[in-house]
């Protein structure tokens, strides 16, 4: 029996061809230099923080060459997929401005090039198996877990290089005939390549982050096709890409030391193997200093939901991601701080070799200056859609007071150096609670007056008095300041820090002190954004309420 034949039994219902695949999937038309560029998820659950860089790496690198980014669902591993998890995975990096060209969508795809689910191209793969097999490039196995356990402790014992290879490939041997005997006798099997290569041996391979590389050939017969009918990882990727147009692989470096085996394939079918860049996988330092993989069980920043909860607002979470990715992209966004950072010009050359390191104050440092920098009406949206899902407290306050929010979220953000108030969107409730009446009602209940214990309780009491029946907010901000330093002029404070420090003994503080005492009052703590601007929303009759109940306190 020759090959021909063998594949035929094997494949007797696979009537097409590798023709009528070029016919189905013509190369694409791509002005000179766009790359096509992929993210091919495993839906075993959710979109891990790699996930997403990755992804943007690969959008950015199509996007920016003016070529196509598309997504493929990568399912053929039907034992560890979690249902819906697909789904969800478009919608997250929806969340993040990541949405492909073609490809999977959920509930649709889109796109000439498809099917994008791995799981639905099943007859695809039996085209070009049959074709591998044809060739003399790939032969039916019968091993069973047995064989292959025993085959493993050989090996152990041997002290060689485990897996299914050379010698120690049982099936490979067979002739076709004694495998068509097998397979009429109902034999299960899979597919294995038959590989032509030695390991004592090197291929050069290019990576486009790492360059050239002299890595051991492969040797191993990988299963190519499992017992369920569906392609392995290495094999599915190899038919996809190519139908798929794919021209540039963006994919973790876990997968850098199987590019040998991926280079064989396509060198046995007779394609042109795409380029391929293996991305640094994230690390982070942990509590004991040292230096490891994110971990989807440890770190709860692995997973990018926990960006979402937390109220990361999304170009923050992009742009970090871009700091990791290209060591240039910090500088760039100095220099272009409001820039859409689809102008900065990525290149696999500038990306970090060693891992990539996450880190969280980092992270929260760029995501302040987003929010800073954001118009109130985007602040007030985001921030409701937010509160609305993950923030319970946040989301009352909005419902009770909306124009307030926004007031409150506009002090100090309409200017050159806008006030640096919020990192993320979770921070936002804790900040301003205090201008609800209610919720100040009840710190103030519980609160211990930070006042400055070097300034008797009378003299706190006369200024507040004072103040509270002087308080006049319908004048600018100077003429306010002005009165003020007035009135602490009038009660023994400096009008500047630097006039006390001049001459400490005439005064009993400074403007700085009286100041001090109004925040008490208006907050409970020291803490609140620009005075003026506070008492303006709080209005004065609210000030006065809140002066008059902390004088009957102390
Ligand atoms: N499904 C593979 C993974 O999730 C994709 C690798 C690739 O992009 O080729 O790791």
């Amino acid at each position: 029996m020759n090959n021909e034949e063998l594949a035929e039994l094997i494949f007797p219902d696979v009537k097409e061809t590798l023709e009528d695949l070029d016919r189905r999937y013509p190369p694409r038309n791509l002005p000179e230099g766009a790359k096509v560029t992929r993210f091919a998820p495993s839906p075993t659950g959710f979109l891990h923080t790699g996930g997403l860089f990755t992804s943007l790496v690969a959008r950015t690198v199509g996007k920016q060459t003016g070529g196509v980014f598309y997504l493929r669902l990568e399912d053929t591993d039907q034992k560890r997929e979690i249902a819906g998890a697909g789904k969800e995975l478009i919608e997250q990096l929806q969340n993040f401005g990541i949405v492909p060209d073609e490809g999977y969508f959920g509930d649709t795809e889109k796109g000439d090039y498809g099917p994008y689910v791995q799981s639905k191209r099943a007859d695809i793969y039996k085209i070009v198996i049959k074709e591998f097999i044809k060739r003399g490039r790939a032969y039916p196995c019968f091993c069973t877990p047995e064989d292959l356990n025993l085959l493993r402790t050989t090996q152990e014992a041997n002290k060689v290089i485990p897996g299914y290879y050379g010698l120690y490939a049982k099936c490979r041997n067979y002739s076709n005939d004694e495998a068509a005997e097998l397979i009429k006798a109902g034999k299960p099997y899979v597919i294995r390549f038959k590989s032509m290569g030695d390991h004592t041996k090197y291929i050069r391979v290019h990576d486009l982050i790492r360059g050239d590389l002299n890595l051991s050939q492969n040797d191993q017969d990988i299963v190519i096709m499992k017992s369920d009918g569906l392609p392995t990882y290495h094999f599915a990727h190899l038919v996809d890409d190519h139908y798929m147009g794919t021209t540039t692989i963006t994919r973790g470096e876990e997968w850098l030391s199987s590019l040998p085996i991926h280079l064989e394939l396509f060198e046995a079918i007779g394609w042109k193997a795409p380029e391929y860049a293996h991305l640094p996988v994230i690390m982070k330092i942990d509590e004991n200093g040292s230096r490891r993989k994110l971990s989807k069980r440890k770190d709860a920043e692995a997973a990018v939901s926990y960006f979402i909860e937390k109220g990361y607002p999304v170009e923050g979470i992009i742009k970090y991601l871009l700091t990791i990715a290209n060591s240039n992209f910090e500088e760039w966004l100095r220099e272009h701080p409001l820039d859409d950072v689809k102008n900065f010009t990525f290149s696999f050359s500038k990306m970090s070799l060693d891992g990539a390191l996450f880190d969280l104050p980092k992270l929260r440092n760029i995501s302040k200056e987003v929010l800073a920098y954001k118009n109130v009406d985007t602040i007030y949206n985001e921030a409701s859609l937010y509160a609305s899902k993950y923030d319970e407290n946040l989301k009352k306050f909005i419902l009770k007071q909306p124009e307030m929010f926004k007031n409150i979220m506009n002090i100090e953000r309409n200017q050159e150096h806008p006030r640096k108030d919020y990192d993320v969107y979770s921070d936002v409730f804790e900040k301003i609670k205090f201008f609800d009446k209610e919720i100040y009602d009840e710190m103030l209940a519980k609160a211990e007056l930070p006042f400055n214990p070097y300034i008797s309780k009378d003299l706190i009491k006369t200024v507040l008095k004072e103040f509270s029946s002087t308080l006049n907010v319908e004048v600018d901000e100077s003429t306010w300041f002005a009165s003020l330093k007035e009135l602490g002029a009038k009660h023994g404070f400096a009008s500047s820090v630097k006039e006390y420090k001049k001459d400490k003994d005439s005064y009993v503080g400074h403007i700085g002190d009286v100041a001090e005492m109004i925040r008490i009052c208006l907050t409970t703590s020291k803490n609140s954004p620009n005075l003026y601007s506070t008492l303006k929303i709080l209005t004065p009759s609210e000030v006065r309420r809140r002066i008059d109940s902390v004088i009957q306190k102390i």
